[in-house]
């Protein structure tokens, strides 16, 4: 945190929802963001799909059973949860609370249906942000190019990438990924304006009074 940020009064902490249809490099903005801006972390989501090849067991993901994942929801550890691709997904509830009370930042990369639950849940201390493609072309280009998944799959993943596409609305911030260090200067930009909002001062501040 740079040396202006200390100066800031005690606030919470937010959390940054990230969401986007798959492929539009949500995932390569996320982790670079992390790197890039100060004071902020990725929470490390649990998931039952199986790692692909790169992926760190607790730094991507925790990659879990049906079984697990089943036990971490029914004694109410997630604070979110969706079936994604055959596969379901979670944000682990502790964590997140535990950032947001202690005044630490937070990156969500979830889908809609976690980024609904979270902005229920965590209204005043939630910030959405969405990104898409410049455009689908672009978009299965990429998909093919990361050739993690056969063409049954891509074309689902497309057709999903399209329904999702038209939830931006919903959103706080829309980020279009023309290139990535733009998208993460967006980012960026987005993270140090909420950090200055009045709303989120822990405590009335009155430096006039001192
Ligand atoms: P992938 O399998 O490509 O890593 O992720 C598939 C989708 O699941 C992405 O849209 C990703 O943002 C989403 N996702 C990852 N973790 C979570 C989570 O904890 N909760 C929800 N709701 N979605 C998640």
């Amino acid at each position: 945190m740079s040396k202006r940020d200390d100066l800031s009064p005690p606030r919470r902490g937010i959390i940054f929802i990230l969401s986007a249809p798959s492929g539009a490099g949500k995932t390569t903005i996320s982790r670079a963001a992390v790197k890039a801006i100060a004071g902020i972390e990725a929470s490390v989501s649990l998931t039952t799909r199986k790692p692909r090849g790169g992926e760190t067991e607790g730094v991507d993901y925790r990659f879990v059973s049906e079984e697990e994942f089943r036990r971490n929801l029914d004694s109410g550890e997630l604070a979110e949860w969706a079936r994604v691709f055959e596969s379901s997904y979670g944000t682990p509830r502790a964590p997140l609370e535990n950032a947001v009370a202690a005044g630490r930042d937070i990156l969500l990369d979830i889908d809609i249906q976690g980024a609904r639950q979270i902005r229920d849940k965590y209204r005043d201390d939630a910030v959405t942000i969405f990104v898409l493609p410049p455009s689908f072309t672009e978009l299965e280009e990429r998909l093919r190019r990361r050739g993690t998944e056969d063409e049954t799959k891509i074309q689902h993943r497309l057709n999903r990438a399209r329904e999702e596409a038209e939830a931006y609305p919903e959103y706080d911030y829309l980020i279009i990924n023309d290139e990535v260090n733009d998208s993460i200067a967006r980012l960026e930009a987005i993270v140090k304006a909420e950090r200055l909002k009045v709303a989120r001062l822990r405590n009335h501040f009155a430096p006039w009074k001192n």
